[in-house]
């Protein structure tokens, strides 16, 4: 017998046991277990019954959720999609964080913008961001920037990210740089 179509919905959503399935079809139910296997179609277990009071009511993420009951959070957005409870994002990392702002992150101290990029080398792997003005330099100039340069702001607003405000420049280059320009600015005052 060939395998039916709708194996998955009478499995998973009308949740025939494999007996009853095994009936439906007049087959065994090791040819049950082994069409269920062949399609990837996992048994998500029982729903609990205080799912939507600690999600919708004690706002228990589905990574706590998933912890309570000691199942994949797979299985939590399963068990949510089921009972109908629409899911908030994801108290993850990315576009699943519940904080998400698009993945911009000012940095309060120096003003200087980080953006979500988890796959770039310059990334700060905790975070998953990527100064803003290293993409930038590197989209307009059509290259990577080198290994042991960063990005000095001319205007000096960390937050001007436009391709004409960017330079690239060494460490030890930028820090002169900028004492000279203190200099500068100090002498300016004080004539
Ligand atoms: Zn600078």
């Amino acid at each position: 017998m060939k395998k039916p179509n709708n194996l998955r919905e009478l499995y998973l959503e009308k949740e025939l046991t494999r007996k009853e399935l095994s009936e439906l079809f007049g087959i065994s139910s090791r040819t049950v277990g082994n069409w269920l296997k062949d399609s990837r179609i996992k048994k998500t277990g029982n729903i609990p019954s205080n799912l939507k009071e600690l999600y919708c009511s004690k706002k228990l993420s589905q990574e706590q959720i998933a912890k309570v009951f000691q199942v994949s959070q797979q299985t939590v957005g399963h068990w949510l999609r089921k009972r109908g409870i629409k899911s908030r994002p994801f108290a993850g990392k990315g576009p699943e964080h519940s904080q998400w702002k698009g993945g911009k992150l000012v940095d309060k101290r120096t003003g200087r913008v980080r953006v979500y990029c988890p796959n770039h080398r310059r990334t700060n792997k905790r975070k998953n961001k990527v100064f803003r003005a290293i993409l930038v330099w590197e989209k307009t100039h059509k290259k990577r920037l080198p290994p042991g340069y960063i990005i000095h702001h001319k205007d000096c607003n960390p937050g001007n990210d436009h391709p004409s405000n960017l330079q690239k420049i060494t460490p030890s280059k930028h820090r002169e740089l900028h004492i000279g320009m203190k200099k500068n600015a100090r002498a300016r005052n004080s004539s």
